[in-house]
């Protein structure tokens, strides 16, 4: 979806015409309940042509690929006994369960459940996008790093309001 109703908002070449009410009444209609469904968000900028065509070396997609089938590996190990194969089929038990933070970690997510006035169902969202994030990282713990993201990921929406 566009951050905005004529598209344009956060756009780096053009500006937005929208007024603070249409954007409102906009981001209204997806808000809540369904944003709340919604495990990750992400603004993805307009991007420029020589950006497309850099050759400065970036992380390749058979790393990537690497990196991911290891991570669904590690997931399929821990959720097999629940008859599930991901982190996102987790329901809230699986949560509780499989999610261990750091003490950091915890007071980092509490806060934010605070700050951002979350649902029980958003709290679990956030824990599945670190869970994840952790799994990409090899690492059992979920530590405040992974929180951070796992929050920067949901919090994209409301980033550019
Ligand atoms: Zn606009």
């Amino acid at each position: 979806m566009y951050a905005c109703p004529c598209g344009f908002l956060g756009d780096n070449k053009k500006d937005c015409t929208c007024s603070t009410g249409d954007i409102k009444r906009y981001r209204k209609k997806i808000s809540g309940p369904l944003l709340d469904r919604m495990d990750i968000h992400v603004h993805v900028p307009r991007l420029e042509y020589s950006e497309m065509t850099t050759s400065i070396p970036t992380e390749s997609s058979s790393d990537i690929r690497q990196r991911v089938t290891a991570a669904r590996a590690i997931q399929y190990s821990r959720l097999q006994k629940y008859n599930i194969f991901c982190n996102a089929q987790m329901g809230h038990r699986h949560v509780k369960t499989t999610c261990h933070m750091t003490h950091n970690a915890q007071v980092m997510l509490k806060q934010a459940f605070e700050a951002m006035n979350l649902s029980a169902r958003g709290y679990d969202r956030i824990l599945k996008v670190a869970r994840t994030i952790a799994d990409l990282a090899n690492s059992e713990q979920i530590s405040d790093i992974h929180v951070a993201e796992a929050i920067h990921f949901r919090n994209n929406i409301q980033e550019f309001s």
